[in-house]
């Protein structure tokens, strides 16, 4: 795979860059730029070196229509923020404002195009509509940087088609990320605790089935906890449960104990009546979940294990918050994890936007911590040992 200082002098060039800046907003707001933030070295190292940069992205779903809540403009007033430079935002993806913003780039500056999620060819099944929108993005640039590492599980226009017509590289996001994957995927030091919590629950079990044979310990909370006690044979009342999952599940749970591994599941929950912010907290035992309450959290003594099982770890990968950590009643699991992964004696990695948003508003530091990464999803993907397309199209030897 190229680096920037391979594709040779870029004095003058436009370079297309993929980023993933696909940021929490409340309203007009961004909470949590730390994405934004982790763009910022590629994109300094094109300026510097008189690139013309056209930055790509994308934000929420607009699922291929033009939606202005989607708009990147909030995003791109924060990117020039940071970069003390303009950002010059297209009012379009491949239309004649983009062609105009591209042309009017001087050597070092950076433009934007709106939300590539606007085109229905972006995110596209069909490889000839992704291919016509990737050729409209070729023609506004002479070479391609893929730095968006959330993304490059995505077989997508802006991440995939677009680096088979241009000569391309991955920016330092994406080669930071890879370094630290390795060294998760390539003998991570033992013991090897996986942490997996969160909302995205029939993504997320997918993984397990790998992760068992690498790691020494999975710790499960969050919505996908669930799914877990219900192949136990717990009743979970309203909380998340994925009914089509448990049989799975429960071949995890018998292929842990045939295997020695193990797997830790909480031994409370924290309940309420609805799920919202002020509703009333109760601790129950996870064997003893009422029908008509949600679980949105791990309880005390699940907290107290976790946070036990993480701090003796010399690697620790997690993914997914214990609970609804967004909401301060149902937060503290998910603080007892951050805090044991900020105390390890070795390397801990973050991963998934929300995980990385919650320590933030925890008032975790970054430093804390070995590694967050800003994907998710294609981490997850990248340690169930898959190819990753978006990866895959940039070490092709051209
Ligand atoms: P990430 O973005 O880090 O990969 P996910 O998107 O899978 O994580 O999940 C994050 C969401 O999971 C958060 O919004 C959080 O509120 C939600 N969540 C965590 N635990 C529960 C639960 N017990 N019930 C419902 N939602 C939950
Ligand atoms: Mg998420």
């Amino acid at each position: 795979m190229k680096s920037v200082s391979d594709l040779g002098d870029l004095t003058g060039m436009r370079v297309l860059i993929r980023c993933d800046l696909n940021v929490p907003l409340d309203g007009e707001t961004i909470t949590d730029d730390g994405r934004i933030r982790a763009s910022l070295p590629t994109l300094k190292e094109l300026r510097d070196s008189g690139a013309r940069v056209i930055v790509l992205a994308h934000l929420g779903r607009p699922k291929g229509q033009v939606n202005p809540k989607y708009s990147l403009a909030p995003v791109a007033k924060r990117l020039s923020e940071l970069l003390d430079a303009e950002v010059n935002l297209a009012s379009d993806v491949v239309g004649e404002s983009a062609r105009d913003v591209a042309a009017r780039l001087s050597d070092g500056d950076v433009g934007m195009l709106e939300n590539v999620r606007y085109e229905p060819g972006e995110e596209s099944k069909d490889e000839s509509a992704r291919g016509a929108l990737a050729d409209r993005y070729a023609a506004l640039g002479d070479v391609f940087v893929s730095d968006g590492f959330g993304v490059v599980h995505r077989k997508q226009a802006s991440v995939y088609d677009i680096a088979t017509r241009l000569p391309h590289a991955a920016g330092k996001l994406v080669e930071a990320e890879l370094e630290v994957l390795r060294q998760l995927t390539e003998m991570p030091a033992s013991p090897y605790v996986v942490a997996l919590g969160g909302a995205k629950v029939s993504d997320k079990l997918a993984v397990i089935a790998n992760l068992i044979k690498t790691a020494d310990t999975l710790v499960i909370g969050g919505g996908m906890a669930f799914t877990f006690l219900a192949a136990q044979g717990y009743e979970v009342g309203k909380s998340l449960l994925e009914q089509d999952q448990i049989e799975r599940v429960r071949g995890y749970l018998n292929a842990a104990a045939a295997g020695g591994k193990q797997i830790v599941l909480p031994s409370d929950i924290v309940v309420a009546p609805e799920v919202s912010a002020d509703a009333a907290p109760t601790v129950v035992s996870a064997d003893a979940i009422p029908a008509d309450q949600f679980g949105l959290d791990v309880g005390p003594d699940s907290a107290r294990v976790f946070a036990g099982v993480i701090r003796k770890a010399k690697t620790v990968f997690w993914n997914g918050p214990m609970g609804v950590a967004e909401w301060q009643s149902f937060a503290a699991g998910t603080r007892a994890v951050a805090q044991a992964a900020t105390e390890i004696d070795g390397l801990s990695v973050i991963g998934g936007g929300d995980t990385a948003a919650a320590v933030r508003d925890l008032g975790f530091r970054d430093d804390e911590f070995g590694h967050i990464s800003t994907g998710g999803g294609a981490s997850l993907e990248y340690l169930e040992g898959k190819t990753l397309p978006g990866l895959a199209v940039l070490d092709d030897g051209v």
